[in-house]
């Protein structure tokens, strides 16, 4: 013989109310067969939701067997009793439990969303259901805008989707008005002509006349069952089942964009408070991008200008190093040694350098300037371009010519009242005259003394004929193309040594000044970006404190989703993947801010300049998405968790 459908043992299911356990179901016994249409009735808290519960596997017993088919539920994991929710049963609830947020016929399509229906099968049954409960002009609304027996009619469809072979209806006229209920009960009877099982509670006799057999409890126990009338058909008809299941990686993918959906739905409906929850996402992505970008801008800008200085330049300094109180004394370093340098093979250009502080004397202006006795090659080692006029060559070199070349700080300076002369005419050096042949552009240096006057003359001019000295302050040297600073930089230290007999010079480059700016920009950038990632943490808590009341607000809404059929991990997955929105939006809205201020700085008229690196902005948003998942997955499986009884009846 088959067995039946459903068959209770002496179920009996207990609540913890206060100290002592409360019996709300006492030893029920209890057989249904395919197709028949029960009524169970009873006073009020005589125990009918929770023998309703049960049967539909929202609920177990706490103690006794319930099969169905012939197969035990007491071991079934909770994503088996979803499957049973999902695929046998197909609930009506006294209050009718649609979802406030999605229109009737995303309603009714829902429970085919976590069977995985196609979207097309899913559309065109979800369609045909309402039109045949006379709904078709209906679609489109929200609960809100429907009647209570519209409403009623809706989560009637809802509980066909999916087939819908058992209907369990818990007091499905409850909350309608004598024709509204006695509509929805002609449906009721309609589909239990039509092969579905039909298990109806009500503590309405009336009600309970369609039923063929009712069942009535009293304080959790079964005190009458009779039959009213004999079953008309004795071969129940199959009742019609859903279209085919579509291909897992597609039923999977709907009922990712249907938590995305929701994700979204509920983002929207409290679009301050989620702008709030974001704040600290956004602070903290934002600083992190704009600190980055800064940190990049000033290093390029600097690194920029000290490429235009040559970073493969070698200055040699007489002295031990700097400090070095006898260093005006070492008078070893000559012309000579700059002579020897030019020829050695690793050494593209070489230029004395001597300095002196003069007055500069034009008509009746003086200025105070330092002049440079450098040699022909200074300028191209130092990356100097003319702003007018020329340089001095070899030739003047030789001869100790009485040229001079200025930079735009002088000639501003010395020229004032005569603004369009400047090139050929002569100034005072102290008391030697001079030609003024060239003026340089300004640096574009960040670092370095940019407001000081500077002019230049050939080196041999300024010793013999200004300072009266043979030694000379440094040597610049810049390096071959393809031989390592480093390497040269001990090549020039030993050629000296060896010509002066003693180590009496010192070398630095300013690759190593490239190198602390570099580090220094690193250690600010670490420090701000740790500042940040603790605004980001605290962005974090924020998402899942937020979380948190949402899924506390939401009961009800789970409760829903878990009595049509959802699996834990489809809850899991709605509340996560608004966690990560919440996150990736933040992110967003912390980049645009972090451009925003670009442009800001952009227009302010700053040297600066903020570079921003696309590294920077995908760690942004990889860092906000695990943020999210990090600290939504906590309310998340809170959610999944939750027990769908408890869920349903929260208010
Ligand atoms: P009915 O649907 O017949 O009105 P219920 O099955 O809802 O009755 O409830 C039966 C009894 O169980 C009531 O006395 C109610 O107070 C109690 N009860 C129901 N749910 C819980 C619960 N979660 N915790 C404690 N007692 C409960
Ligand atoms: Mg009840």
């Amino acid at each position: 013989m088959e067995a039946p459908l459903i068959e209770l043992r002496g179920v009996s299911r207990d609540y913890q109310a206060g100290d002592q356990p409360l019996t709300v179901l006492d030893q029920i016994d209890l057989v249904i067969k395919t197709g028949e249409m029960v009524a169970i009735v009873g006073t009020s808290g005589s125990g009918k939701s929770t023998l309703m519960n049960i049967i539909g596997c929202l609920d177990r017993p706490s103690r006794g067997t319930y099969r169905i088919s012939g197969q035990p539920t007491g071991e079934l994991v909770p994503d088996a009793l979803a499957y049973l929710r999902r695929e046998h049963f197909g609930f009506i609830f006294q209050r009718y439990h649609l979802l406030t947020s999605m229109t009737a016929l995303a309603n009714v399509e829902m429970p085919a969303i976590y069977a995985g229906m196609t979207a097309k099968n899913r559309q065109t049954r979800a369609l045909t259901l309402l039109s045949r409960l006379g709904m078709a002009e209906r679609l489109g609304h929200m609960p809100g805008q429907l009647s209570g027996g519209q409403q009623q009619r809706v989560s009637i469809a809802r509980a066909l989707m999916n087939g819908g072979a058992v209907i369990l209806a818990d007091e499905p006229t409850g909350a309608l008005d004598t024709a509204s209920g006695l509509e929805v009960m002609n449906i009721l009877k309609e589909l239990n002509r039509d092969g579905h099982t039909v298990i109806i509670v009500t503590h309405n006799l009336q009600v309970a006349q369609y039923a063929d057999r009712i069942i009535e409890i009293s304080d959790g126990r079964i005190v009458a069952d009779r039959k009213t009338r004999d079953q008309s058909a004795a071969v129940p008809q199959r009742p019609a089942t859903a279209p085919s299941p579509a291909h897992p990686w597609r039923a999977y993918w709907d009922r990712f964009a249907e938590a995305f959906r929701m994700a979204l739905t509920a983002m929207a409906s409290h679009r301050l408070r989620t702008l709030l929850t974001m704040l600290g996402i956004i602070i903290g992505i934002a600083s992190v991008v704009s600190v980055v970008a800064l940190g990049e801008g000033s290093r390029q800008r600097i690194l920029k200008d000290i490429s235009a200085m040559g970073t493969n330049t070698i200055n040699v300094y007489p002295g031990k190093d700097w400090g070095d109180m006898r260093s005006g004394k070492v008078r070893t370093l000559i012309p000579r040694d700059a002579d020897a340098l030019a020829q050695q093979p690793y050494v593209d250009t070489v230029t004395p350098v001597v300095t002196k502080s003069v007055t500069l004397l034009y008509r009746n202006i003086s200025v105070t300037a330092q002049v440079n006795g450098v040699g022909e090659h200074f300028f191209r080692v130092r990356g100097m371009e003319l702003a007018e006029g020329r340089l001095f060559d070899l030739e003047a070199v030789r001869s100790n010519a009485q040229y001079v070349v200025i930079d735009q700080n002088t000639q501003r300076s010395l020229f004032k009242d005569f603004p369009d002369r400047v090139i050929g005419e002569v100034i005072m050096l102290d008391n030697v005259p001079c030609r003024v042949i060239g003026v340089t552009k300004k640096l574009d240096a960040a670092i370095g003394d940019t407001e000081s006057l500077n002019v230049w003359t050939p080196y041999t001019t300024a010793m013999n004929r200004l300072i009266g000295q043979q030694y000379l302050r440094s040597i610049t040297v810049r390096v071959a193309e393809s031989v390592p600073t480093t390497v040269a930089e001990q090549s020039v230290v030993k050629l000296l040594t060896q010509r002066h007999g003693a180590k009496d010079i010192f070398v630095s480059n300013l690759d190593a000044i490239r190198q602390t700016i570099e580090k220094t920009t690193q250690t600010m950038t670490l420090l701000i970006s740790s500042i940040a990632l603790i605004s980001l943490l605290v962005g974090g808590i924020g998402v899942m404190n937020i979380m948190l009341v949402s899924v506390t607000e939401r009961t009800q809404e789970i409760g829903v989703r878990m009595a049509v059929g959802a699996r834990q991990s489809d809850i899991l997955q709605q509340f996560l993947i608004e966690a990560v929105l919440v996150c990736l939006l933040g992110g967003m809205l912390g980049v645009a801010l972090a451009l925003g201020l670009g442009v800001v700085v952009a227009f302010s008229g700053s040297d600066f300049k903020l570079i921003y690196s696309t590294a920077s902005m995908v760690s942004a948003f990889l860092c906000s998405s695990c943020i999210g998942i990090l600290f939504g997955f906590l309310p998340a499986r809170k959610a999944a968790r939750l027990d769908p009884v408890v869920a349903l009846t929260r208010e």
